[in-house]
């Protein structure tokens, strides 16, 4: 079987130009002896708006491994495919993000969740997993309605991951199942009941990606609270470790954080969950590289200055249909959104500390920084305007991605 490696991050690189600076990062981990592998992601979405094709992914994540002479593994993730849109990315996709929420809640027949219960009379009663002090506690009702919540959503997985399988080879690719995009979030008791389901569908998931509690807010940090949250996350990994042994699951089978970047508060809780376990991690970022590349542009000065700046005047009076789609998503205070006269007088590094996650700092603006997070179809219009102007401006740029992802993501995870 293709093994996903133990640390892996996923990183977005929206308009195919960062893949160096990126890879760059995990370098400088691999320097300090810490093996972090790159997947380099984009959902379906993100190629519609861009107008890219999946393809491109491969192409640039291949360039810049060859520029690196990168010898640790790296992969590309078709990230949040379905049934109906998983095709185009069969040949030069081998991480599949096989995204299933839609159809949680979707009621089966009733004779599937019987067959269920009467397979899986361990999950009835008292369940003790090693790690979680407190055994579940079950009865036959409450397990059925977590199953006839999620036996759609699985068995769909089941269908998707066949259909992976049937074209890729059976070792051949790396699936993770995502349920984060929904409304809930799935406790480790339910996560549980997830995974026989999983099992029982022939879904060899390598990682899944559950939605944690609390707030994965696009480009900022966590908003929620931080006990719950690391209880969760342990039991999480109880959870696992106990439905890889008992059903079968790959033993390396780990959680996946989507929306996992500028989440600097969960991450002392998150090395010291994989400190204490041994267990494994994929932490997708949210397609932020792109702010690197405004902060890098705004920073030059110049014709980059210009251009993130009526990036930013446009994203302002487009605020209402730019954040829709992402409603659930961000939390934008518009009375913290300077008007675009306002902006307009900043100096490059003004607008840069604007955008830049420091949290501490005094010019850092979350407000800013989330909506132009959903602006990105603005740099798309731009076109090579927008590129050429990467391309001249690369080390600038280069030196935002590597550090944002080096310092303020894979330092903290997995370094200190
Ligand atoms: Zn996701």
């Amino acid at each position: 079987m293709l093994l996903l490696e133990k640390f892996t991050i996923g990183v977005g690189d929206r308009f195919a130009h960062q893949a160096k600076a990126q890879l760059k990062a995990f370098q400088l981990a691999a320097a300090q002896g810490v093996a972090v592998v790159p997947v380099w992601n984009k959902s379906n979405r993100e190629h519609t708006f861009i107008g890219s094709h999946p393809q491109s992914v491969f192409d640039a994540a291949q360039a810049a491994v060859e520029a690196l002479n990168w010898t640790g593994g790296w992969h590309v993730d078709a990230d949040h495919i379905r049934m109906e849109t998983v095709d185009k990315f069969l040949p030069c996709s081998d991480f599949f993000t096989i995204d299933v929420a839609d159809s949680i809640g979707k009621p089966p027949e009733d004779r599937y969740v019987e067959r269920f219960l009467a397979k899986h009379p361990e999950l009835i009663g008292t369940v003790t997993i090693a790690g979680i002090a407190e055994p579940f506690q079950t009865d036959a009702t409450s397990v059925a309605a977590i199953a006839r919540k999620y036996l759609s959503a699985t068995w769909e997985a089941g269908q998707i991951f066949q259909h992976i399988k049937r074209s890729k080879g059976a070792k051949q690719f790396i699936a993770e199942v995502s349920m984060d995009e929904t409304d809930t979030p799935q406790t480790p008791p339910e996560l549980l009941i997830i995974l026989a389901l999983l099992a029982d569908a022939g879904v060899y998931a390598q990682t899944i990606a559950p939605k944690f509690t609390g707030r994965f807010n696009k480009g900022v940090d966590y908003v929620g609270d931080l006990a719950q949250f690391e209880r969760e996350f342990n039991d999480d990994l109880a959870v696992i470790a106990h439905a890889v042994k008992a059903y079968g699951l790959p033993k390396n089978l780990k959680l996946s954080v989507h929306s996992g970047s500028d989440k600097f508060s969960l991450y002392p809780i998150i090395r010291r969950a994989l400190q204490r376990t041994g267990a494994g991690v994929h932490l997708k970022t949210a397609g932020t590289t792109w702010l690197e590349e405004l902060i890098g542009l705004a920073e030059a000065g110049g014709d980059g200055l210009a251009l993130a700046k009526e990036i930013y005047a446009y994203a302002l009076a487009h605020v209402d249909e730019l954040c829709a789609p992402y409603a659930s998503v961000i939390d934008i205070d518009r009375t913290k959104l300077p008007s675009a006269d306002v902006v307009n007088t900043w100096t490059g590094p003004q607008l840069a500390s604007a955008i830049r996650h420091i949290p501490g700092h005094p010019g850092f603006n979350a407000h800013i920084r989330q909506l132009l997070h959903v602006s990105f179809k603005l740099a798309a219009k731009a076109g090579t305007h927008y590129t050429d102007l990467l391309k001249a401006n690369e080390a600038i740029v280069a030196k935002n991605v590597t550090e944002n992802l080096y310092d303020r993501h894979l330092k903290p995870l997995f370094i200190g």
